[in-house]
């Protein structure tokens, strides 16, 4: 299975394809990871990348697509992937159009005013990258229920799975936030429209935790595959 998750930063396309990807067995690609990796080592790929990281934009086409490309060219890839923050620009999606087919898109999609305090709330693993949340997210908005409980570790500020340090993400700050979310809707979410052309989309309401969300999407890959 070839799978992307699309959706605006905080929606939960780390925690899913995270998820997911272990439940398949297919690594979880994250071209925020590799990049945020590439800084912490000092590497030249880092030195490249990380003025644009903290400024919230995004690392220009020519860099995303060759790591990508790389990335995709390892051998674990070869019985699927799934895809998290990438592409996030049209010319992004015809790269990757030329590597390989996609065999489904998942959209995300939540609330600006929620994933705004879900971003806040965020802490990862400095060693892992795992994800967890420090607040619990309970209102209505326009009848609809939200219900996100916090995901916290078992020791404070200890990641459960490697023991790193938990720590907030320079990125999820209020004003980089804000960046994002900017960039997210001038770059990013006209590839719904192209994923939705090439009838790829598959709209996913996020409005519970991955204990909910997480079956819900395998049931709807079980059902693709069906097909
Ligand atoms: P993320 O962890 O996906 O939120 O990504 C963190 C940051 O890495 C983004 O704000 C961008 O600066 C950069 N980045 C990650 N993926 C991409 C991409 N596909 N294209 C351009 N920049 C990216």
């Amino acid at each position: 299975m070839k799978i992307m998750f699309l959706g605006l930063p905080g929606s939960g396309k780390g925690t899913y394809s995270s998820r997911i990807g272990h439940l398949l067995g297919i690594p979880h690609i994250s071209t925020g990871d590799i990049f945020r990796d590439a800084v912490k080592q000092g590497s030249a790929l880092g030195n490249k990348v990380s003025e644009y990281m903290k400024r919230g934009e995004l690392v220009p086409d020519e860099i995303t697509i060759e790591v990508l490309r790389n990335r995709l060219a390892q051998p674990d890839c070869k019985k699927g992937f799934i895809l998290d923050g990438y592409p996030r620009t049209i010319s992004q999606a015809e790269a990757l159009d030329k590597i390989v087919k996609l065999d489904i898109v998942f959209n995300l999609s939540i609330p600006e005013n929620v994933l705004v305090r879900k971003l806040s709330a965020r802490r990862v693993c400095k060693n892992c990258g795992e994800i967890y949340n420090v607040v619990e997210i309970k209102e209505t908005i326009n009848g609809v229920k939200y219900y996100m409980p916090p995901m916290l570790p078992k020791v404070l500020w200890v990641c459960d799975k490697c023991g790193g340090e938990l720590i907030q993400r320079k990125d999820d700050t209020a004003e980089v936030i804000e960046a994002r979310l900017k960039v997210y809707e001038e770059q990013t979410k006209p590839l719904i429209e192209y994923y939705k052309r090439r009838g790829l989309l598959e709209d996913v309401f996020v409005s519970s935790g991955p204990e909910i969300m997480v079956p819900a999407i395998m049931a709807k890959l079980k059902r693709l595959e069906a097909r």
